[in-house]
């Protein structure tokens, strides 16, 4: 039996089967055979979640296979993209068609399906997250047919897919709204904290992207901005000074092992939220060293976004991972859950679905749907199936 384990090497799991398949029909006759044989179906992308979202001890469909993009409106600008294409597989072909992702978090490892069923994001105000870029999806479901759906058709498959939680079905690629190639150039300062906190809605407003880490103990934090650039790109790149395209400016390389907690707060809620979490890390977990980080994320309207409805602020606490995460990672939710925050959904969190239900306002949307679509819960893991209403 072929065992699996996450990026971080803290989860792992034994499904009963790991599964490549290479086509779409492939891919329909697997949720048969699982559907026979009683045994559930999930998918797994790049395997860069914190949460148990792959972990399966039923049937785990690896979607490498289904790797490309290609230019499917160009004057609208959208591409199709194939669920298990790296985000790092993208960046020099949409160049090539002279466009470029709209924005990317901090590292390109991850599949597009995989970033697009978390609601995974970058930073910048006037920027949303990867779920929100999503115009259509291509996806199998359970009772076997393969459908396409956006706002227009099947709006309501379109609204829980696009954020699934890997529960809905088997998506086989994605349309994305993209933009027009663009350069960026990055620049790091250190500042105090406490003017950070008192400068967050300046720094952000001034520039496209405005992000900042901390680490315990240190009165300064590591502040970051990129602003697009005509400037030709500048080989080879220094890390925290770095001019190019955008996919080369965007993303950086973490190579340390972390699990992490993520929350998103309502914007204005930011600075406070951060200045707690300083407060309690510094008084209670004095010996507490990786970094906080500190970002902001365009309102949207996925269902189950974490910027849902309101401008965000999202901030994250990593723990090494050979260390213990849950006494730190159960405090700080304490300060989060205060400032009506929402757990990233790709990352540690403690919650039970009562308490989601009250923090994401189409919860049970997103439910009635998916059970719909799916009533055995065939793409239901368990700790999916732990929050179901
Ligand atoms: C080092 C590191 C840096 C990170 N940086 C950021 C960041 O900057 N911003 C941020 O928001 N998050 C970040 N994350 C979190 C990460 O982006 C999310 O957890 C994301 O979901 C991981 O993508 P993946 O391809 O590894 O997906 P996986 O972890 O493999 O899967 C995630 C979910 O997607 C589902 N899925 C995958 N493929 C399919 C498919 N074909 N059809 C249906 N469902 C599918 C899975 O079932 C699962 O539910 C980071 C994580 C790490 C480890």
């Amino acid at each position: 039996m072929e065992s699996w384990r996450n990026w971080s090497g803290k989860l792992h799991a034994e499904p009963r089967e790991i599964l490549r398949p290479a086509s779409e029909d492939a891919v329909v006759a697997e949720i048969a055979r699982a559907h026979d044989a009683g045994a559930s179906v999930r998918c797994v992308g790049a395997a860069h979640s914190h949460a148990p979202l792959a972990v399966t001890d039923g049937h785990l469909l690896d979607m490498e296979a289904f790797a490309g993009v290609a230019v499917a409106d160009r004057d609208r600008r959208i591409v199709t993209v194939g669920a298990g294409t790296r985000l790092y597989q993208l960046g020099v072909p949409l160049r090539a068609e002279g466009l470029g992702l709209v924005n990317m978090g901090d590292i390109n490892r991850q599949a597009i399906a995989g970033v697009i069923a978390t609601g995974t994001h970058g930073t910048g105000e006037t920027l949303k997250n990867f779920s929100s870029a999503v115009v259509g999806l291509r996806i199998a479901l359970a009772d076997g047919p393969v459908v396409e759906c956006d706002a227009e058709h099947d709006g309501e498959l379109f609204q829980a897919a696009r954020l699934g939680l890997g529960s809905v079905g088997v998506v086989l690629s994605a349309n994305l709204a993209v933009r027009e190639a663009y350069r960026l150039r990055e620049g790091i300062w250190l500042e105090d904290l406490d003017s950070v906190l008192a400068r967050t809605t300046e720094f952000g407003a001034a520039h496209r992207h405005f992000e900042f880490f901390w680490f315990p103990g240190r009165a300064k934090a590591v502040c970051k901005h990129i602003d697009e650039t005509q400037d030709p790109p500048e080989y080879p790149m220094r890390e925290g000074a770095r001019v190019g395209w955008s996919f080369e400016v965007l993303p950086s390389h973490r190579p340390d092992k972390h699990t992490e907690m993520e929350y998103s707060v309502p914007a204005e809620r930011g600075p406070a939220c951060f200045a707690e979490l300083r407060d309690l890390l510094t008084r209670d977990f004095p010996d507490f060293t990786w970094p906080l980080e500190y970002r902001t994320v365009a309102a949207d309207d996925v269902w189950l976004s974490m910027a849902h409805g309101r401008s965000t602020v999202t901030i994250s606490v990593h723990q090494d991972v050979g260390l213990d995460d849950e006494p730190v990672f159960r405090a700080c939710e304490e300060v989060f859950l205060r400032h009506e925050g929402r757990p990233h959904w790709g990352k540690v969190h403690y919650l039970g679905g009562d308490t989601l239900a009250e923090r994401y306002p189409q919860w049970h949307d997103w439910w009635r749907v998916r059970d719909a679509y799916d009533p055995t819960g065939l793409f239901l893991n368990e700790a999916m199936a732990a929050l179901r209403p």
